[in-house]
């Protein structure tokens, strides 16, 4: 699952955290007071242009999800860490959304599944968009040529990279939060194809494979090796219990946030 909690900010209140014209793409820093011993969750900050900036605490891979109000928790204490304090009566969004919907079966004469519900989304980040808008002429080609637009769309070599994505995922939802770091880590010191072997290049299974490989490969202290692969570990997190939300949080969610 793919799980976010976002909090609107006004932009001279989020300035301590985000200046004019910046932003956070895949904040692992420590300071959303969560422990190595609970699931990882990480951040996104991006201005909207129209004086806010939206904070989202996000959780990637985690059978079953992170809960809203431990993603809002973990936010708030990140603000709260940078001195950004909360009136709690800031616009909030919540997402809560399957990352694997498998490409459709070829076959023809029947409804083809296109976007996220055609397999489009993809495992590894949630994004879709992208992907969906590239290949509406290869759907459309099809199917003036009479032919199966699935088939088309889902080459061998797609499924197979499709399949891979989905093992990446499997292995990041076992990881904690030190192993996702180091993950993410090896991820941005791959070379450029490789990196866009796991986000947009839908055929490139040579590359992909080489780059989950040199992920596991990479992996320091030795022993997490058998974590990435599931050897160890392989569910961590599926039982895990998160804690109620606090009382103070339930009344007035964003006010109850403490360094
Ligand atoms: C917080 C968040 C951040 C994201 N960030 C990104 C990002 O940065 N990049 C990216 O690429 N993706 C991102 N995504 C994912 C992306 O938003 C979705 O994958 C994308 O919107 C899916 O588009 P879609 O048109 O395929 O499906 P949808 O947006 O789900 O559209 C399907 C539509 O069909 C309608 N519908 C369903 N059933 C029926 C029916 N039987 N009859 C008629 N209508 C029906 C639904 O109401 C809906 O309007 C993000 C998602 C979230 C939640």
């Amino acid at each position: 699952m793919a799980s976010a909690h976002g909090i609107f900010v006004d932009a001279d209140i989020a300035a301590p955290m985000i200046g004019d014209g910046e932003g956070l793409l895949m904040d692992w820093r420590r300071g959303n007071g969560a422990s190595s011993q609970e699931p990882p969750s990480f951040l996104y900050a991006m201005p909207l242009g129209d004086g806010t900036v939206v904070f989202e605490e996000t959780s990637l891979g985690l059978c079953g999800g992170m809960p809203q109000h431990e993603l809002r928790r973990r936010t708030v204490n990140r603000l709260a860490a940078h001195g950004i304090r909360l009136n709690g009566d800031e616009r909030c969004e919540a997402a809560h959304y399957p990352l694997v919907e498998p490409p459709p079966k070829p076959g023809a004469g029947r409804v083809v599944g296109y976007g996220a519900r055609g397999g489009m989304m993809n495992p590894a980040t949630g994004y879709s968009v992208a992907d969906s808008l590239a290949l509406a002429d290869t759907a459309v080609t099809a199917l003036q040529q009479g032919e199966d637009p699935i088939a088309a769309l889902w080459p061998w070599q797609a499924r197979l990279v499709y399949w891979m994505r989905v093992r990446g995922l499997w292995g990041l939802g076992r990881l904690t939060t030190e192993q996702s770091i180091a993950a993410f880590d090896s991820f941005f010191t791959a070379t450029p194809r490789g990196q866009r072997a796991v986000l947009s290049t839908r055929d490139d299974y040579a590359t992909l494979a080489a780059l989950l490989v040199r992920t596991v490969a990479h992996t320091w202290p030795f022993h997490w090796r058998f974590d990435f692969v599931g050897w160890t570990h392989r569910n961590r997190w599926t039982d895990y219990t998160f804690n109620l939300p606090a009382r103070t949080q339930q009344s007035h969610p964003g006010a109850s946030a403490t360094p």
